[in-house]
């Protein structure tokens, strides 16, 4: 009898298909604190897993391109729409099917033939100091080049992509030589030579170094809810302003995500983008990471709220990736280290 059970049991086994678990494996320049709570969130609610491999944006492109068509990749997640531009351009990436939450995107957040799309915002306004701005004096970024500002301002290196991504678009909406004058007078108002990220800049209104700086509103959220009392009180003594409200608005970027070319799980993949489009991860990236949700109806968190509202710049994203190279040469011109 007991021969005969064992005998059952490995012919049910043998005729059995085999399930596999589901899996998507992830490409991620997202620091993992950033994205993983939510892939765990996604692992529970589906069964199905996701591997995480993090790393510099460039550099998993490079890896992207060298594993070919035997990438296991899925998904390449990047904090910048030039590096998904980038990818597509090297021919890495394919289409991503519309879904009923793809569909709710803005246009301007997804690349024209769908290879891409933006999971979270991000804004770079001017950020002042409280107590030796006069607010009314700046309300467009061309404000900044004039003599006024000689010696005020702290922005960070061209070598950085968000400056890079913020020239293209300059120069989408501008024109080449009027972004470039800008650029020029930018340049010859620095306050001193570029170093450090967008955290030093702020950083550096704060303890009198300049008055103001360029630089993205996520850093100044975490500085202000950071459990370190001095990080906080510099962030106090800064004042976020929205600057061309009246004409082409902020200047903005995503985080995003593109479908690679030879993705072995594309419908996990799939179920993946959906999720991370959710109101409840949107709501989750613009608690935990300071970010701004990417759909409209997502309530802000009241660290966002208290910075305003504001208007965006209405350029097509791939754009910014177009011009990239324009603008490096751009800033190199004006000596912008
Ligand atoms: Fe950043």
């Amino acid at each position: 009898m007991k021969n005969f059970i064992c005998f059952v049991f490995v012919v049910v086994t043998m005729v059995s298909p085999i399930v596999m678990a589901e899996q998507v494996n992830l490409y991620s320049a997202r620091k993992e604190a950033l994205i993983k709570p939510l892939l765990d969130k996604f692992t529970q609610e589906t069964g199905i897993s996701v591997n995480l491999v993090t790393g510099n944006a460039d550099n998993l492109i490079t890896r992207l391109k060298s594993e070919g068509k035997y990438s296991p990749a899925d998904l390449l997640l990047t904090t910048d729409v030039g590096r998904l531009y980038r990818a597509k351009q090297q021919d890495l990436t394919q289409e991503i099917a519309t879904s009923e939450a793809i569909s709710l995107l803005p246009n301007n957040l997804r690349d024209e033939q769908g290879h891409w799309l933006g999971l979270s915002l991000r804004a770079r306004p001017l950020m002042v100091s409280v107590d030796r701005v006069d607010f009314k004096t700046l309300t467009n970024l061309e404000d900044l080049v004039s003599s006024e500002w000689k010696g005020r301002v702290c922005i960070r290196s061209s070598s950085n992509i968000y400056n890079q991504s913020m020239v293209a678009a300059l120069i989408a909406q501008l024109g080449e030589s009027d972004a470039q004058e800008w650029v020029n007078g930018l340049v010859n108002n620095f306050a001193r030579s570029p170093q450090g990220g967008d955290r030093d800049q702020i950083k550096a209104v704060a303890s009198g170094m300049c008055d103001v700086a360029i630089a993205n509103t996520y850093y100044l959220a975490g500085m202000l809810s950071s459990e370190d009392t001095t990080t906080q009180e510099q962030a106090k003594k800064i004042k976020v302003i929205w600057p061309n409200q009246a004409d082409r608005g902020v200047h903005i970027n995503i985080s995003g995500v593109a479908l690679t070319k030879n993705a072995p799980n594309k419908d996990a993949a799939i179920k993946l983008i959906d999720f991370l489009l959710s109101k409840e991860s949107q709501l989750w990236y613009s608690t935990a990471n300071h970010e701004y949700p990417v759909l409209a109806d997502i309530a802000w968190s009241e660290l966002l709220q208290s910075f305003g509202r504001f208007k965006t710049e209405d350029v097509p994203l791939s754009r910014l990736g177009e011009l990239n190279a324009e603008a490096v040469q751009m800033m190199d011109r004006a000596g912008w280290k």
